[in-house]
């Protein structure tokens, strides 16, 4: 039997790939559960670059187990274009990995001081990485557009949502109800992209 292994660690992002995935008839699995793991170095020079280093490198663990996995991988960042991009592929890294979000926001509205509302355009890009059991390799990508905003706002989100404006929407990412921000994300529309390609990748299995 095949499974869908997702090359990740994060249990909020299992969540939403298995509701996601929820009507396929085919198990999907973190990494831990598939018992595969690799230390990799996301040394790619974009968010889709880095998304196969991990969907690969899975990819050839479950090949060397003697399982036929689908896998996927995602990588994803805050891209400000006041600030060249940054912290673009660095967003994790950004400061430093355990710096708390805390200083790296205060950070980003600080560089932001002075730019005004017309050039504070920014977005968040997630990357989605596929690599089937034959080889052949797949990809969606999506973002979520809206501005850097003038302070820190909202409980709800992670990382960078709470200096994420959503001009439309008059309020920040981080004060979004997470279903809705599921629905509007650049994760929940570049997963459902890739839900799309699967499912008629898997008629055909
Ligand atoms: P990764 O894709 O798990 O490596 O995430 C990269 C980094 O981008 C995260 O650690 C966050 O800093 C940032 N990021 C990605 N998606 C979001 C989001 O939806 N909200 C806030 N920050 C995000």
């Amino acid at each position: 039997m095949k499974r869908i292994v997702f090359a990740t660690g994060n249990m909020g992002k299992m969540r939403e790939i298995r509701e996601i995935l929820s009507d396929f008839d085919i198990e999907v699995v973190s990494m831990k559960e598939a018992g595969v793991f690799a230390d990799v170095e996301e040394n790619g020079s974009t968010f889709m670059e880095n998304s196969f280093i991990k969907a690969e490198a899975i990819a050839k663990k479950c090949k060397e187990s003697g399982y036929d996995d689908i896998v996927l991988a995602d990588d994803s960042g805050l891209v400000v274009d006041a600030l060249n991009g940054e912290p673009g592929i660095y967003s994790a890294r950004y400061l430093g990995e355990d710096t708390s979000y805390t200083i790296k926001n205060n950070k980003i509205l600080e560089r932001m001081e002075g730019v005004p509302d017309a050039k504070r355009s920014a977005r968040f890009v997630c990357a989605i990485a596929c690599v089937m059991p034959d080889g052949r390799k797949l990809s969606t990508e999506a973002t979520y557009e809206g501005i850097i905003g003038y302070e820190i706002r909202g409980l709800n989100g992670f990382g960078y949502d709470p200096i994420f404006y959503l001009p439309d929407r008059g309020c920040y990412s981080a004060e979004l109800d997470p279903v809705l921000k599921n629905e509007i994300s650049h994760r929940g529309k570049a997963l459902r992209q890739m839900r799309e390609i699967l499912a008629r990748e898997l008629e055909n299995v």
